[in-house]
């Protein structure tokens, strides 16, 4: 079958992989859909970062070349020995976090902060950027009736949005800035409405994706190119938000995300940072600000926790996994189609599904 493979920095090759085999517990999955994450890009760009590349991962046993793509969905064809819980023909999300079940993190049922956490996609087991792909039952979330196969696809980066907004504390009626509204701050944006957030700002300097943002339940568009976004949100909150989302991921985005929050607001990170940025740490002190990590969702045996949650909220029409979707193309065009026209920085798109 086809695969698309991550040889190293900027060469990624399609290539003719074996099937996978099919062991006990696990299920079989034709892949409809998978999107084109952040970091497929980091890791294309400036990687291996993620990507096991001297030694091999520990829970996988792989190394380079790994099939990418953790984001994805598709239709079960096979089950293995001893699966009770899923049959041929369901429609599935795949939940790609790998745990080791033994860490102090995985016995609290922490298992996205396992000490050997990994990727289906990133750290081997295979990728849905391929035609099909095993994986453990309890990683195959089922889709309910009315969402569509392909929307399998979005699950994942909808999870890292309502994830972040569990962890933020967001309440009902608090008001909401949120820096940077890429996929994954679009889908802070609709679960902060989803979680009944009161006013919601964004800051975004590109045109599309602020109307994407608007399309996504923002009810104040900033471009920090032309208007300071924490000299508005204050003036217009009368004093800030009670809580911030940074999604940007450099220094400008945090600094923004901490002074914009109220006094004792809170402020969640979301972005992973290329390297180290520099602050005055009076801004979280003196204000007795709140600021905290939020890193992917909850996994393992956990796997449908949120990832139910937001197939229930696609179902209910509460999210709308459309209003991020901007191409679809075909596996033999990631690179072309996919990775290269999303890191030009001109560029419109903001999640492209690949169909392998
Ligand atoms: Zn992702
Ligand atoms: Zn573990």
């Amino acid at each position: 079958m086809q695969a698309s493979r991550y040889h190293g920095q900027r060469d990624v090759r399609v290539d003719d992989v074996d099937d996978p085999t099919l062991g006990p517990d696990e299920v079989r999955i034709e892949v409809d859909s998978c999107g084109i994450c952040g970091s497929d890009l980091h890791e294309y760009v400036a990687g291996p970062i993620f990507v096991p590349d001297r030694d091999p991962h520990p829970l996988t046993g792989e190394r380079l070349p790994i099939t990418m793509g953790h984001e994805f969905g598709g239709v079960i064809t096979a089950v293995g020995d001893g699966v009770s819980t899923h049959e041929k023909g369901q429609a599935v999300a795949v939940n790609p976090i790998v745990w080791c079940g033994e860490c102090r993190y995985c016995v609290e049922g922490k298992y996205h902060l396992c000490e050997s956490v990994g990727f289906v996609g990133l750290s081997g087991g295979g990728g849905g950027f391929s035609e099909r792909v095993t994986v453990p039952a309890v990683q195959a979330v089922p889709l309910p009736d009315g969402v569509p196969t392909e929307h399998g696809a979005l699950v994942e980066p909808f999870s890292v949005g309502l994830h972040a907004v569990r962890r933020s504390g967001l309440q009902a009626g608090d008001s909401v800035a949120v820096f940077g509204s890429g996929p994954i701050g679009l889908a802070v944006v609709q679960a902060a409405r989803a979680a009944g957030a009161g006013r919601i700002f964004v800051s975004e300097p590109r045109e599309a994706r602020r109307s994407l943002a608007r399309e996504s339940g923002a009810d104040d568009l900033v471009d920090p190119t032309e208007t300071d976004p924490v000299e508005y949100v204050h003036a217009e909150t009368g004093g800030g938000t009670d809580v911030t989302f940074e999604v940007a991921g450099i220094e400008t985005t945090f600094k923004q995300a901490l002074e914009t929050a109220k006094a004792d607001g809170r402020v969640t990170i979301v972005s992973i940072f290329e390297g180290e940025i520099s602050m005055h740490p009076n801004t979280i002190v003196l204000g007795e600000r709140a600021v905290t990590g939020t890193l992917a969702y909850l996994g393992g045996p956990l796997s449908d926790r949120e990832f139910g949650a937001v197939l229930r909220l696609f179902g209910d029409g509460e999210l709308d996994p459309e209003a991020l979707v901007t191409a679809r193309i075909d596996l033999p065009d990631v690179v072309d189609e996919g990775f290269d026209e999303l890191l030009d920085g001109e560029s419109e798109h903001v999640k492209i599904l690949v169909r392998p």
